[in-house]
């Protein structure tokens, strides 16, 4: 039988994180592992109080799957698909479970997950990294600090929205993807995407709310910056009701409830011509790297929770030039961070 133990961990963030809906500094997250003769996997589950999770949720989940999983690791399937049936709202847990058996996995036939899963690392995109909410000179110094980075990810939802990429364009080269976390009207986005079309935004997300998508459709048809879901979408079956409403999606295995599901997420967003972004939560390099093993298979990656948390306890993917380098080790290829005493 294979054992499960999990540890609650809390995450000091480096900066005070804001969006259109939220505030925080600091997060609970919990680490999982799966032990099968002698072989340890790992997965992290970073719930998110938007879907009514906390770490006790999660904790509650893992507690009730401890006696579940078997004695074969190889039985993805079945453990993703009972896990999905008894806790349909618990993503982010059952992601953990999915991470750490796709940890084993790897570990077991001594391949890195993206091998497994016959992709090439040179296939990596480059991630952004995200400025969060804060006063116009405050987003400008941080996208100033952040240098090089070729890539930023701006969140709005203020007033002064466009003053904001504004002031951001004046101080930053790097292509800026903004995210209105749902918190636009139609004619609203319709007026700001176009008063911002002058500083070059890559792309727009989730500018209105999740479910409007009579609103996505019109304003689709008014724009030509893309405009990928993240809010509207968490599943595979999520998918098809969006089309015409937007170009992309954004897949997070916290939504998702873990790679399984969000390879599944891919393959039906090809199908139906959308472009496809990875996401994520405030994620240590655990959860990060995990989801990095499915970059090169989308467009787009916004893999940077690890890099807004102030003692990662992990190391895993690594970042040059913003492009993602997937870990070489076997399995999802993390290891506890030196001095840092996690992960054992
Ligand atoms: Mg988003």
């Amino acid at each position: 039988m294979m054992k499960l133990s999990y540890e609650i961990i809390s995450l000091r963030l480096k900066h005070t994180f804001r969006t259109a809906r939220e505030s925080s500094d600091s997060r609970q997250n919990v680490i999982c592992r799966v032990q099968h003769q002698g072989i340890e996997g790992w997965g992290e589950a970073a719930p998110s109080a938007f879907y009514g999770q906390d770490a006790r949720t999660v904790t509650r989940v893992l507690d009730s799957m401890a006696g579940k999983l078997g004695s074969d690791p190889f039985a993805l399937e079945a453990i993703s698909s009972e896990m999905a049936g008894h806790f349909p709202a618990e993503a982010a847990a059952r992601a953990a479970v999915d991470m750490a058996m796709h940890d084993i996995v790897g570990k077991i036939v001594d391949l890195p997950l993206y091998r497994i899963l016959g992709l090439d690392p040179g296939k990596t995109p480059q991630t952004s990294v995200t400025v969060g909410l804060d006063t116009i000179e405050s987003m400008q110094a941080k996208a100033r600090e952040l240098g090089d980075v070729p890539m930023l990810k701006i969140k709005l939802g203020t007033h002064r929205d466009v003053e904001i990429v504004e002031a951001i364009r004046q101080v930053s080269q790097a292509s800026i993807r903004v995210d209105a976390n749902a918190a636009w009207t139609a004619k609203e986005a319709l007026e700001k995407i176009s008063a911002m079309r002058e500083y070059n935004v890559e792309l727009v997300e989730q500018p209105l709310a999740a479910d409007d998508l009579e609103g996505l459709r019109w304003l689709k048809k008014r724009v030509d910056v893309p405009i990928i879901l993240d809010e509207s979408v968490r599943t595979a079956a999520d998918i098809p009701s969006l089309v015409g409403c937007a170009h992309g999606i954004n897949i997070k295995l916290m939504k998702c409830g873990g790679l399984r599901e969000a390879l599944r997420m891919i393959c039906v967003a090809r199908a139906l011509d959308f472009t496809v972004m990875l996401g994520c939560m405030v994620e240590t390099s655990l959860a990060i790297t995990a989801a990095a093993h499915l970059s090169p298979l989308v467009d787009y990656t916004d893999l940077d929770g690890h890099l807004l948390i102030e003692k990662d306890p992990y190391s895993g993917v690594g970042v040059v030039d913003g492009r993602l380098i997937l870990p070489e080790r076997p399995g999802i290829g993390v290891v506890a961070s030196s001095g840092m005493g996690a992960g054992v």
